[in-house]
């Protein structure tokens, strides 16, 4: 085209397609389910910036927000076009080629080990999936603010930019033509694509429509003959009339004025059926259902069921809708984003209508791993973003899912039969039920552990909800994980404290002579050896009236003993002098301790000092 400007592909774009291009991934469909979610993305954006200015909708058939897919068997091309807001010809270049999106070495990586595309939505660059089944590619596309331009690339590095004037125009929203490779003929098949609607769009909120043949009968005059095909009726689709009709004919078979044939014509087939998941009854949605719900929100399309969920509808005076999902793995960039982005996972929907998946203000940031929705009734829908964020109702929303999901979460621990040793527990029912949740809060707490404990780090009014969730083995647990309600029940009468010891390893801590007298009166220590516990420990104080105990740290008392006086008496010289001796080492006091049983002496922290496990930590993250 002689008005074409080319560009190059960004580097690590260009290295992506080479990958998809070349890639042996079987799962070629999935493709299509990124073409639609990127139209529905751009139908969610029109309809929200037509709650402000419902001019930005047109007129006619624009108006109309859905998505049509269209197949040329002729020319071997799939095309799918969405009436969504379009792209200007500055968003084509930015969008689909020189600007890398922060996942996109991230996915470069990963293919590279695992070669398993099917993430490639979750690392924002599915559009690029499109290599997988054509050689060529043009995205044609009328954004409000621009005239029509095509964007077209055979992914050999480069694409090109032209203003379209050939083709027809679009009036508002994106077209994408995929011209398909020799092998990949099967996507021009209807019923393969009704299939993949089925199987990977069913939770798209917009219709979306199929140009499908159907085979209609026809009444044509008996002595015409069958070339006179093409003259259809479209009317005569009507089935009832046409069982009437082909009882008259049976009367005067004799005689046929007219005869039925068969005709093919095309006409829009509605693929999805919208009724939204949430909106419906939890009692009548699946289990199924809420997984495959679950594939669609987290774009992962794995055989994976979500570890947890919870349905709920909210009334009083903020009414709203929401589904949690516990997803059945951490996303790869979990804890590494943690500190510097506010990464939600869950979509806002205001009556219906999606507002944003990236409102911070819904769930807590130690949360974030969750997965759903929220579709609020007592939101207001016109108002800008920035005005919604500040609205009263969020903070009952978000205290609401907060309790919902910390609900959710104790009730994967309360289903899981490996949890209740305790006898004072309801009886663990043997039923095919609970053998498959069996260990399902070991998973969880392997995966998403350490959002509890930053939980208890950060969210101070559901301290002690989130410290009922919190797992840690200890020096009885065998190996096994174990909670607070385990050990406070295997308190020895006297105890008064919970005592923990934290370390860098299980190994390490064993050998500690800070355990020794512990191991041998037969308490039961905690064993912390993540480097986030320390920084837990300095907020988790105590739990139903119990305080926690470093063992390594000065005030450790293992209950009374009458000789402690007398002893202290006794070797009043000696601690002195040896603090003497060691003040310029940096000893504060020198004490007599009744917390070693073989080892001689040891250093300890003071009460209010760092822990030396701390002081390791700091010294590491100061490097
Ligand atoms: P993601 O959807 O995660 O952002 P994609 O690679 O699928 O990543 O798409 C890249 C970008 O291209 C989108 O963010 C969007 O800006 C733009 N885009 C893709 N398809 C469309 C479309 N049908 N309409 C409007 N914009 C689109
Ligand atoms: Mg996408």
């Amino acid at each position: 085209r002689s008005n074409a400007e080319k560009f190059e592909f960004q580097a690590e774009v260009s290295r992506l397609m080479d990958i998809i291009i070349n890639s042996l991934y079987s799962n070629k469909d999935i493709f299509l389910r990124e073409l639609i979610s990127n139209a529905s993305d751009a139908l969610d954006k029109i309809r929200f910036l037509s709650l402000t200015d419902k001019e930005v909708l047109g007129e006619g058939d624009d108006t109309k927000l859905e998505i049509q897919i269209k197949l040329d068997k002729e020319n071997k091309i799939l095309s799918i076009r969405d009436r969504g807001v379009g792209m200007t010809k500055e968003d084509l270049i930015k969008n689909l080629g020189t600007i890398a999106k922060s996942g996109t070495s991230a996915f470069v990586e990963k293919m590279q080990t695992s070669g398993d595309l099917n993430l490639i939505g979750q690392f924002g660059v599915g559009f690029y999936s499109v290599y997988l089944v054509a050689d060529y590619v043009e995205v044609i596309s009328k954004h409000n603010d621009d005239k029509q331009y095509v964007w077209e690339s055979k992914a050999d590095g480069a694409f090109a930019i032209s203003e379209d004037t050939y083709n027809e125009p679009l009036g508002r929203g994106t077209e994408i033509r995929l011209h398909l490779r020799e092998e990949a003929g099967e996507y021009l098949e209807e019923s393969k694509l009704k299939d993949l609607v089925k199987k990977y769009s069913e939770f798209i909120n917009f219709p979306i429509y199929l140009w499908a043949t159907k085979e209609v009968d026809v009444e044509v005059p008996a002595d015409e003959d069958d070339s006179s095909d093409e003259e259809e009726k479209p009317e005569s689709t009507d089935g009832d009339e046409e069982k009437e009709e082909d009882s008259d004919k049976d009367e005067d078979e004799n005689k046929p004025k007219t005869k039925t044939i068969k005709e093919k014509t095309s006409e829009w087939e509605r693929l999805n059926d919208v009724k939204a998941i949430w909106l419906r009854s939890p009692k009548e949605v699946t289990e199924e259902e809420y997984t495959k719900f679950y594939h669609s929100l987290a774009k992962d399309f794995g055989d994976e069921k979500p570890m947890g969920w919870s349905h709920f509808n909210a009334e009083g005076d903020v009414e709203f809708k929401a589904v949690l999902f516990v997803p059945p793995k951490a996303p790869h960039d979990l804890y590494e984003s943690y500190y510097n982005t506010n990464k939600s996972n869950l979509k806002l929907y205001v009556r219906r209508v999606f507002i944003s998946d990236e409102f911070d203000e819904l769930l807590p940031k130690y949360l974030m791993f969750l997965m759903g929705l929220v579709d609020s009734d007592t939101l207001p829908l016109n108002v800008s973003r920035e005005m919604l964020q500040q609205h009263n109702s969020l903070k009952t929303i978000k205290k609401k899912l907060i309790r919902k999901a910390l609900d959710m979460i104790r009730k994967l621990a309360e289903e899981d039969p490996d949890e209740s040793h305790d006898k004072d527990k309801k009886e663990v029912d043997e039923s095919k039920e609970n053998d498959e949740k069996r260990g399902q809060y070991t998973k969880f707490w392997n995966e998403f552990g350490k959002s509890i404990k930053l939980g208890i780090i950060e969210d101070a009014a559901n301290r002690n909800r989130l410290a009922k969730l919190l797992r840690f083995e200890t020096t009885k647990s065998d190996g096994k994980l174990t909670s607070l309600d385990q050990y406070i029940s295997r308190m020895k009468s006297g105890q008064k404290d919970i005592f923990y010891i934290t370390g860098s390893s299980k190994e390490q801590l064993e050998k500690s002579p800070f355990l020794e007298r512990l191991k041998k009166k037969n308490f039961e220590v905690i064993l912390f050896t993540d480097p986030v516990d320390e920084y837990l420990m300095q907020y988790l104080m105590d739990f139903e009236d119990k305080k926690f105990q470093n063992v390594s740290k000065e005030g450790l008392k293992l209950g009374k003993d009458s000789k402690d006086k007398e002893i202290k008496e006794s070797f009043k010289e000696l601690t002195k002098w040896w603090k003497e001796a060691l003040a310029s080492e940096n000893v504060d006091d020198v004490k007599i301790s009744n917390r070693l049983a073989d080892t001689p002496c040891v250093v300890v922290t003071s009460k209010y000092g760092w822990s030396a496990n701390m002081e390791r930590i700091m010294q590491s993250q100061t490097l």
